[in-house]
């Protein structure tokens, strides 16, 4: 049988037996650090900057028959560095340059206020994830989050669902931190997609007993 081992920050050991998670559907991404190369508050398209394996990852999942969609904090919005139309041209470059390499994301929800505003769509609160799995009709714990930072893995957890933190932009700091339980911790989306390939297969055959006639 084949069974996944992962040890996450905090030491403790994650455990899914293949074939476990046959009806998952859905994986929450972060945009920042997670797809495209982490800028300080990025606010114009031409900054969109794939990370390596982004794509690769994508089409993975995609392949696995999973809807991929985005969800990222973008305070930068309520402190007036980016209007809400040119974060449509970010996230139209960000389209763009992934299918320039054979990827597309199925949605992508953004919490636009300041952290101290309290509403319930900034991670980790778990709006956006909430109002993706009502969208594309999943529950939450039937679904992934991948994420670089401590707020991602939160509002996975809170949500139930199969956490995965990549070591590509905040990834090693949120892990020298400490902060936060992973259920996996991985190099980056194409990592991440073969784990959950394989939580996703289909359970093995079960011997059984033969009946002589
Ligand atoms: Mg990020
Ligand atoms: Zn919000």
């Amino acid at each position: 049988m084949n069974v996944v081992v992962k040890m996450n920050v905090t030491g403790q050991i994650a455990i899914h037996q293949q074939g476990d998670l046959a009806r998952a559907r859905l994986v929450m991404l972060d945009r920042d650090g997670t797809l495209n190369v982490e800028k300080h508050y990025l606010s114009h398209p031409d900054q969109v900057e794939l990370l390596p394996n982004a794509a690769a990852g994508l089409r993975r999942l995609a392949e696995l028959g999973l809807k991929a969609v985005v969800a990222t904090n973008q305070s930068a919005v309520a402190r007036g560095y980016v209007d809400p139309p040119t974060l449509d041209l970010i996230h139209g470059r960000l389209q763009n340059l992934l299918a320039a390499d054979g990827a597309a994301l199925d949605a992508i929800y953004y919490c636009p206020h300041m952290p101290d505003l309290g509403c319930r769509c900034r991670k980790p609160g778990t709006e956006l994830l909430d109002r993706a799995c009502r969208e594309f009709r999943v529950h939450a714990w039937e679904s992934f989050v991948i994420g670089d930072q401590a707020t991602d893995i939160e509002m996975g957890r809170r949500a139930g669902a199969i956490t995965f933190l990549v070591k590509t932009g905040y990834g090693l700091k949120t892990l020298e931190e400490a902060t936060t339980s992973p259920h996996y911790v991985v190099q980056d989306l194409v990592e991440a997609a073969e784990i959950i390939g394989g939580l996703l297969a289909p359970p093995p055959a079960v011997a059984g007993y033969m009946v002589r006639s």
